[in-house]
C-alpha cells in the first residue's frame, strides 16, 4: 500500500478499545460487522429506483451496495490504496436508507423538520454508530475511525458540532481519506450505470433518447461498428460494461496525476489538501454530470415514477403522524423508548423506526393502520 493509504496502524481507532483481530486486518473486521448487520439485510428489500415489487431484475439497495462496493475496490487496489476499507465504506453507504428511495428520505426530512431533520447519510452513521444492537460490550457496531468518517459523506455544520470526532472535518474544512473519496464516486458512476440498464429495461428509456448523452454515444458507435447485429438488450450491456470502463480508467489515471502533483505522503496530508484528491478528468466529468442530469429528467422525474412518488410519500407521511399520535402502534422496544422521552427524542425514534423499514413492511404497515 502507498504511504498515503489509510493504515490501521495509524488509524484513530475505533470508539470503544477491542483487541485486535487474530486472522484478519481491522478494516476487514469492520467490513464482515457490515455484512453481517442487519441493516444490511434489510437493503436486498429498499428501492433504489424502481420499487422492490415492480420487477425481480431491477436493482434493489443491496445490488446497488455491492456495485459500488465492486467499483470502488477496483480503483482503490489500481491506486495502491486501503481495498478492505474502501469495501466497507461501499457497503455502508446506504444502510441508513429509508424504504421508498429518495421520496422516503424526503418525507421523513419533512416529518421531522421541527426536531433535527433527517438526512440518510447521516442516519447511516447511526446506523453503526447506535442502532445495530447486537455485541454485548456496546451499541453499534464500533467501526474504524476511517470507516465512519467515509459512512458520513456530507454534513451540516449544525449535526457536525453534534458528531464529536467525525464530525471536526466538516468545521475544519478538510478532506476524508482517499478510500472515502473513492466510494463516494463510486457510489456515482454505480447508479448512473444501471439506471440507465433498469430504466432501458422498464421501457422509460429509449435507445434515441440516450444516444444523446456523449458518454453514451461513443461507446454506441464503436459496439455498432464491430457488431452491426447486436440485439438491443446486449447492445445496451456492451455499452454499459464499456461506460464503466472508460469512466473508472479515467478516474484512476486522473487521480493518480493529482495524487502524484500534490506531493501528499500521508493520509493526514491528503485531509490537508484543498480539494478531493480522487476526481475525473474534467472532459469524462462533464459527461458524466450530463448523464446524470439526463437520469434525473427523464428516468427519476419520469410520471410512471412520480405516481409511485407520491404513494410512497404518503405511506411514510401517515405512517409518521399515527406513530406520533400514538407510539403503541409501533413494536413495544420502540414505544416504550418513545413514550419516555420529550418530543423531539420521541420523533427520532419514530424516525428511526420508519427508516428502519424495507419497502414491503412499509407497505404492510400502512395497511395495518386502516385495520
Ligand atoms: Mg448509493
Amino acid at each position: 500500500m502507498k504511504s498515503y493509504a489509510a493504515n490501521e496502524l495509524h488509524s484513530r481507532g475505533r470508539r470503544y478499545n477491542e483487541p485486535p483481530p487474530t486472522y484478519r486486518g481491522e478494516y476487514q473486521r469492520d467490513r464482515d460487522r457490515i455484512i453481517h448487520s442487519t441493516a444490511f439485510r434489510r437493503l436486498v428489500y429498499k428501492t433504489q429506483v424502481f420499487v422492490n415489487h415492480e420487477g425481480d431484475l431491477y436493482r434493489t439497495r443491496l445490488t446497488h451496495s455491492l456495485e459500488v462496493s465492486q467499483i470502488g475496490r477496483s480503483v482503490a487496489v489500481a491506486l495502491g490504496l486501503n481495498e478492505p476499507l474502501t469495501e466497507a465504506i461501499c457497503l455502508a453507504h446506504d444502510l441508513g436508507h429509508t424504504p421508498f428511495g429518495h421520496a422516503g428520505q424526503d418525507t421523513l426530512n419533512a416529518c421531522m423538520r421541527d426536531y433535527g431533520g433527517f438526512e440518510h447519510n447521516l442516519q447511516s452513521l447511526r446506523v453503526v454508530d447506535k442502532l445495530e444492537a447486537k455485541y454485548a460490550d456496546f451499541a453499534g457496531l464500533n467501526l474504524m475511525f476511517e470507516t465512519r468518517e467515509g459512512i458520513l459523506k456530507h454534513c451540516s455544520v449544525r449535526n457536525a458540532r453534534e458528531l464529536g470526532d467525525v464530525g471536526e472535518r466538516f468545521l475544519e474544512r478538510r478532506q476524508p481519506g482517499l478510500e472515502a473519496q473513492i466510494a463516494n464516486l463510486a457510489d456515482a458512476i454505480a447508479y448512473n450505470n444501471h439506471d440507465v440498464d433498469d430504466g432501458f429495461r422498464a421501457g422509460l428509456l429509449t435507445l434515441e433518447q440516450l444516444r444523446e448523452q456523449p458518454l453514451f454515444e461513443a461507446q454506441h458507435l464503436d459496439v455498432r461498428a464491430h457488431y452491426p447485429d447486436l440485439e438491443d438488450r446486449r447492445l445496451i450491456y456492451e455499452i454499459i460494461r464499456r461506460m464503466i470502463g472508460t469512466v473508472v480508467t479515467d478516474l484512476i489515471e486522473e487521480t493518480q496525476r493529482r495524487i502524484e502533483a500534490s506531493g501528499v505522503a500521508s493520509i493526514d496530508d491528503v485531509r490537508e489538501a484543498d480539494e478531493s484528491l480522487v476526481q475525473m478528468s474534467p472532459e469524462i466529468y462533464e459527461q458524466h454530470v450530463s448523464l446524470k442530469r439526463f437520469l434525473n429528467k427523464h428516468l427519476y422525474r419520469h410520471e410512471q415514477k412520480l405516481e409511485m412518488t407520491r404513494r410512497a410519500q404518503a405511506i411514510v407521511r401517515e405512517l409518521f403522524e399515527a406513530y406520533s399520535g400514538d407510539p403503541f402502534l409501533m413494536p413495544l422496544e420502540f414505544a416504550e423508548k418513545a413514550a419516555s422521552r420529550n418530543e423531539a427524542q420521541r420523533a427520532r425514534v419514530i424516525a428511526d423506526y420508519i427508516a428502519g423499514m424495507t419497502d414491503r413492511y412499509a407497505i404492510a404497515a400502512h395497511e395495518g393502520l386502516a385495520g
